[in-house]
């Protein structure tokens, strides 16, 4: 869809990443590290600035006391940091729960793994937990369960219901939580986020993962960080030696600076994301698209089916971008079936006057195009 966009002009609300750089103190510390020379290879587990960084972020905002020379790996960007867990801690035959609509580089590096993942399919619009499947899914083989709150592609924070549940489950299943938590910094509507290594019992069974990437508005960097105990981290650890070894010092400094910043700049750019999907929710909504609520991510979900629109879901996308000028994504990629419904998601880390002149364009060629 993003080359689409390319091709046919048409504004890109397909693929998650800012329109605006972050802060530009943070990669005035890259450059400055870059340029006093930190530009070796640095440690395996990542320089000792950056670990220690992420344990006091985990200290400051949920109490977690870490040891950042043991408990701490700094990767190339969440996604190496999840493959480095799915190939550190799993082993052939192996399952692992994940809810769908998932983010999809879980499935094809868990299969990698040996392993197979056992779907949950979260029910929309809502994106509810379907408490009995869940039960049912796990078993006897289950190593690990993957959550993704605040998650991608719904926009769902996982209430505190539900990780009380899953902590259950995966306790009782002597278990690990791989929880990718990426959007840790962007949550709605005064919700607080909970990492679930905070629950009572997962301490010990959680490898919690963030990325500077979402938290600092760099995805570029690709800046990932791994917090788990020193016994889950050792197989992690191997499987990132011989992934990547280690990552940019020179961003990785400039990530540490980062982690240190007052909380203002945190609730800042929640604040300032939340605007925006008022801002895109309001808009998709008064042009009849079904939005489902959404509570945190650079991303919300909503059904087409009151539309003027034929075709599916991968149709009225492409019709989208050509005719309308608007790029957005079908749900299909984030479920193995490739079934993902009536339902698109729209990216809203745009600029406010991007997401208007989006709305605009949608206007327009729904007006043109009434039935
Ligand atoms: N997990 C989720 C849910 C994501 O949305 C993304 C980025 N789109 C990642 C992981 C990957 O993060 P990174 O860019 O740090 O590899």
């Amino acid at each position: 869809m993003s080359s689409l966009a390319v091709d046919e002009g048409a504004i890109n609300l397909g693929q998650g990443f800012p329109d605006e750089d972050g802060p530009e103190d943070i990669i005035a510390e890259a450059t400055r590290a870059m340029l006093t020379g930190d530009n070796q290879y640095p440690p395996m587990m990542g320089i000792s600035e950056l670990r220690q960084a992420v344990a006091n972020h985990n200290k400051r905002f949920y109490g977690l006391d870490v040891d950042w020379a043991t408990e701490v790996m700094v990767t190339s960007g969440a996604t190496e940091a999840l493959a480095d867990c799915f190939f550190g801690l799993l082993n052939p035959g192996d399952e692992v729960i994940v809810f769908e609509p998932a983010y999809d580089s879980y499935l094809p590096i868990i299969e990698r793994a040996g392993a197979s993942a056992v779907i949950v399919p979260l029910i929309p619009p809502n994106w509810q937990i379907p408490t009995e499947r869940l039960v049912r899914a796990f078993g006897p083989k289950t190593k690990a369960v993957v959550i993704n709150s605040p998650m991608n592609p719904t926009g769902k924070v996982f209430t505190a219901e539900e990780l009380a549940l899953i902590a259950d489950l995966t306790i009782s299943h002597d278990a690990y939580a791989i929880c990718d938590e990426v959007y840790e910094h962007l949550v709605f509507d005064s919700i607080k986020h909970v990492p679930i290594m905070t629950l009572p019992g997962m301490r010990e069974r959680t490898a919690r993962i963030g990325s500077a990437g979402k938290t600092f508005s760099l995805t570029g960097w690709k800046i990932g960080y791994i917090t788990a105990s020193a016994e889950v981290m050792k197989g992690i650890s191997r499987a990132h030696q011989y992934t990547t070894y280690t990552t940019a010092p020179g961003l990785q400094a400039g990530v540490a600076y980062g982690l240190g910043k007052p909380d203002s700049y945190f609730s800042d750019l929640a604040m300032d994301m939340q605007g925006k999907r008022d801002l895109i929710c309001n808009g998709l909504s008064a042009l009849g698209f079904e939005m489902a609520p959404c509570q945190g991510t650079y991303f919300v979900t909503g059904d087409f089916s009151g539309l003027p629109l034929e075709g599916t879901a991968d149709d009225v996308c492409r019709k989208l971008t050509i005719d309308a000028k608007v790029a957005t994504i079908p749900m299909g990629p984030f479920y193995s079936d490739g079934n993902g419904g009536n339902i698109l998601r729209f990216c809203f880390c745009k600029k406010p006057e991007v997401l208007h002149e989006a709305i605009d364009r949608l206007a327009t060629y729904f007006s043109n195009n009434a039935k």
